[in-house]
């Protein structure tokens, strides 16, 4: 018999909570990794860069445990099937897994366990993701935190070694059950390979100078593009909280938190994956003019900056943090367009996208969520474009004929007015 770890978002074979309490155990470790359709088959592009990265991750760690005569059974199929399948091919007494906040995943995972245990089949889950998860850190009167200062200053006295303990799996992989199977092609997937680049995990020099650097989105090294990895889990947060401290370097280790915060946030309150956290904010009776949506996502709203992190989005499937700020207040606020629209643009074309983090960030740019900008906080994009890309180098690299009247479109608004006219709709809406 064996005992099965389930690779979701964990993607690695190092300090891996899960993975390291599975192969504790003695009896033979079986790594599972299921394809579920029912993900998938929502993407809408079949060459979702997302999947080719989980691909060849999974493919990554199945060729690695080569040494150790075992393999990644693939599945795919609805989880479900894929689990009926798992246990007549293993057999398995126990099954491992690492937590997953997000509401998706919580409603598959006790599908998932309740099966499993009514097979007679023990399930383990561990946290792995963050180092504070769900409800550890609430506030005095038993309520969670809405507010970020006041849960980082909690979050950072609370950290011990502890929490940032790695878990050392190296010597145990001769645990692994003994097996074989080919690994299947992408095009078995239904999908094809993407063209687009994905970030190394290199990341110690760039967080020396992180703070000098961060908010600057013409250089390339300036933050650490460590997002996709950290959202399917081929690094893991315990060694790189460790190396923020080690180096420390806080104002990173605080971007750190801020994932945390916002998918404590997601685990408390998951309505707000399609409602405002503030409610009375689901009363702006937004534009939602289709032609300037499309000309938003395009890149072609007539404001540089605007323009170079769409087309940065489009073509890489990253955009910088400072750039996402003024894209989505942009959308939001100059445009009134709603801002769940731009929320699903960028869960479409992201490669780090988390629905926690997404989520969190666009109510927060539309003002509509906790601990957000105040709504009459409005960005001034040719002010940011001043302040933050002033010799153009980004625009020019994104949008190279924005100096050419011919080619390059008028703003589709004037900043001014919009900037008057979103103040009068969100003040009227929210007054009651
Ligand atoms: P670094 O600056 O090197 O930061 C290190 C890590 O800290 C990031 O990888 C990320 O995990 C975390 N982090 C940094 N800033 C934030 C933040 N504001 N909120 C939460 N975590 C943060 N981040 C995502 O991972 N997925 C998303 O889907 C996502 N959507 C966003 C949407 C909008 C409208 C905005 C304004 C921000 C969004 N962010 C999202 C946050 C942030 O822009 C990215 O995490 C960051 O740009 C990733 O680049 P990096 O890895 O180089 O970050």
């Amino acid at each position: 018999r064996t005992v099965i770890h389930w690779f979701r978002r964990d993607l690695r074979l190092s300090d891996n909570s899960a993975l390291y309490k599975a192969l504790s155990v003695g009896t033979p470790v079986q790594p599972i990794f299921i394809f579920d359709t029912q993900i998938l088959n929502k993407l809408a592009d079949r060459d979702d860069a997302r999947v080719t990265f989980i691909y060849e991750e999974v493919k990554a760690i199945h060729a690695s445990l080569k040494k150790y005569h075992g393999a990644v059974a693939v599945y795919h199929d609805d989880v479900l099937h894929a689990w009926r399948k798992i246990i007549t091919d293993f057999n398995p007494v126990a099954v491992y897994y690492n937590h997953d906040y997000e509401p998706y995943a919580l409603e598959r995972d006790e599908k998932v366990s309740a099966f499993l245990r009514d097979q007679q089949i023990a399930v383990y889950s561990f946290k792995d993701q963050v180092i504070f998860e769900r409800d550890e850190l609430i506030k005095a009167d038993g309520k969670p935190y809405t507010v970020f200062t006041p849960y980082k200053n909690r979050w950072l006295e609370k950290l011990t070694n502890e929490d940032l303990k790695s878990y050392k799996i190296k010597e145990q992989l001769k645990n692994i059950h003994t097996f074989n199977r080919p690994f299947p092609l992408l095009s078995q997937l239904g999908f094809t390979e993407t063209k687009q680049q994905f970030p190394n995990k290199k990341y110690k020099d760039v967080i020396v100078d992180y703070h000098d650097t961060r908010d600057f989105p013409a250089l390339e090294e300036g933050t650490s593009h460590l997002s996709i990895h950290l959202r399917f889990g081929t690094i893991s947060i315990r060694e790189l909280m460790n190396d923020a401290i080690r180096l420390k370097d806080k104002t990173w280790l605080i971007e750190l938190i801020w994932r945390e915060f916002y998918m404590m946030i997601l685990w408390h309150f998951p309505h707000t994956t399609d409602h405002a956290f503030k409610s009375a904010y689901d009363r702006i009776p937004w534009r939602n003019n289709e032609q300037e949506f499309e000309a938003w996502c395009k890149g072609k709203t007539g404001y540089p900056l605007v323009d170079a992190g769409m087309r940065q989005l489009n073509e890489t499937g990253f955009m910088h943090n400072r750039v996402r700020m003024v894209v989505a207040s942009f959308l939001c606020k100059h445009l009134l367009i709603d801002w769940r629209w731009g929320e699903a643009y960028f869960a479409r074309k992201l490669q780090d996208y988390e629905q926690s983090s997404n989520v969190g960030n666009w109510q927060w740019a539309a003002g509509c969520g906790n601990d957000a900008a105040p709504y009459f906080r409005i960005f001034n994009p040719e002010l940011q474009l001043k302040k933050f890309d002033p010799d153009l180098v980004y625009v020019k690299r994104w949008v190279p004929e924005f100096n050419d009247p011919f080619r390059y479109p008028m703003p589709i608004v004037e900043h001014k007015k919009a900037r008057e006219r979103a103040l009068k709709v969100y003040k009227n809406a929210l007054k009651n």
